[in-house]
């Protein structure tokens, strides 16, 4: 079988993801189908906790990207391990505080929040705003001196760093439509205009680079950046930033071919080339912020399927489409992401049959995963796996065709619970009039 994670296993040719037979929940809970495993998460979660405060010291934290997958449970489960999270609508901040979450332990993004989005995150009480624009600093600022606060804020910085990955996930470089670019002197100007303003309390910078990363070179690069331009505005302003925000984008394994990547070892050689930068500008080494998502739930998340049809056209190629597709996971739509698949009561039969996954949707590019391989007899009714989409797919799922979204059921131990319930096409229709 794939050895991909250490929460898959093959038992008796049936998988078992979490400790638990693949096979029954398909059955007990019906297809498509989002799977996730709390402990996956949880050991995720702490290998950060525990890893930045080892290496960057006690006051630097992990805070969650909620949007690579966000829904209740989720802020219940990160909220325990001791977590931050990043927001990046009301809709994400709501969902945080229905389920309990400590509003100060949110930092508000998104580069363009309109005055609505700006009263409701106040009066939610979220800890940080993360301001991306002059125009957000300006209205922020009003706002709150209407309520008569004030607000704390990292400010957005894009240090020009090019990570030479996909196009639609770089963020880092100077074009970028987020955040105040170094190299202009627009950041430099966004300081000095925050540090104007009354009703805003600057702490720091923040920036992130990209995402899906198994090198932290840029990481490094970006800390460099980001302490040099701390140490020119203590200089020009005799303003010292108290934390700073390196972003998230640490990736995770779709494929065997991918890199292992070992977060906690990572973490300390950013750490230690952090320290040591500090040392040589003579500075104060701020806390540290990291804002993983992918790496936090991709790998404690399948998607279960069942097989509609097998299409062989002779000469040509072989599609194998299931009872899912692009409204479940677009991510091959938009990124060309692919993705580990298994057939998921078949493990012990040699999977020789080669095919595209495709979904039930109607367009040509609603592909799950292309150039895949299952078992010969792959036939309608089989189940199959799609690996390590925990991150990314709940999150950008659509009712394209008016499809119901699937459940989430989430794995703890010997228990399953429904995390989020089946979409009905009773839900779909409710806001029709
Ligand atoms: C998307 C995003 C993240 C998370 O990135 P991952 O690659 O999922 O770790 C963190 N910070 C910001 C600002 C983001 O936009």
């Amino acid at each position: 079988m794939i050895n991909l994670h250490s929460n898959l296993r093959n038992i008796d040719g049936v998988l078992h993801f979490g400790g638990r037979n693949m096979s029954e929940i398909a059955e007990k809970y019906g297809t498509p189908l989002y799977v996730m495993d709390e402990q996956t998460i949880r050991a995720n979660c702490r290998t950060y906790v525990r890893a930045m405060k080892k290496y960057f010291g006690e006051s630097s934290y992990p805070c969650y990207a909620s949007k690579a997958c966000c829904f209740k449970d989720i802020y219940r489960i990160i909220g325990s391990e001791g977590m931050s999270a990043d927001c990046v609508s009301c809709g994400e901040i709501y969902t945080a505080k229905s389920a309990g979450f400590d509003m100060s332990k949110i930092h508000f993004h998104s580069n363009s929040k309109n005055d609505y989005d700006i009263n409701y995150a106040i009066d939610a009480g979220v800890g940080y705003f993360v301001v991306d624009n002059l125009e957000e600093l300006f209205a922020l600022n009003d706002i709150a001196g209407k309520r008569n606060i004030r607000q704390k804020i990292l400010l957005r910085l894009t240090p020009g760093i090019d990570t030479h990955t996909y196009e639609a996930v770089r963020t880092g470089n100077v074009d970028s439509k987020f955040g105040f670019p170094i190299e202009t002197g627009a950041a430099q100007k966004a300081v000095k205009k925050a540090l104007a303003c009354e009703n805003i309390e600057l702490k720091g910078y923040h920036c992130h680079i990209g995402s899906q990363l198994f090198d932290s070179d840029v990481f490094i690069r970006a800390a460099d950046i980001m302490i040099e331009f701390t140490c020119k505005m203590r200089d020009k302003f005799n303003y010292i930033a108290e934390e700073i925000d390196l972003g998230g984008g640490y990736g995770v394994r779709y494929h065997e071919s991918d890199p292992i990547i070992d977060i906690e070892n990572n973490i300390r050689l950013v750490a230690d080339r952090f320290h040591k930068k500090c040392r040589t500008m003579n500075i104060t080494p701020p806390a540290v912020i990291l804002e993983p998502g992918r790496s936090i739930v991709a790998d404690a998340g399948i998607t279960l399927y069942t097989v509609g049809n097998v299409k062989r056209i002779e000469g040509y190629k072989n599609y194998v489409a299931v009872d899912g597709g692009m409204g479940d996971n677009p991510r091959n739509l938009f990124y060309g992401s692919t993705y580990s698949v298994l057939s998921v009561e078949n493990l012990n039969k040699p999977a020789t049959f080669l095919c595209d996954l495709v979904g039930r949707f109607c367009e040509s590019g609603d592909v799950v995963t292309p150039n895949i391989s299952l078992p010969e007899d792959v036939k309608r009714g089989d189940k199959v796996a799609v690996l390590t989409t925990g991150a990314y797919n709940f999150s950008m799922s659509s009712n394209y065709n008016r499809y119901p979204r699937p459940a989430v059921i989430m794995i703890d131990g010997d228990t399953d619970r429904i995390s989020v319930r089946q979409e009905t096409i009773e839900d779909i229709i409710s806001r029709d009039n």
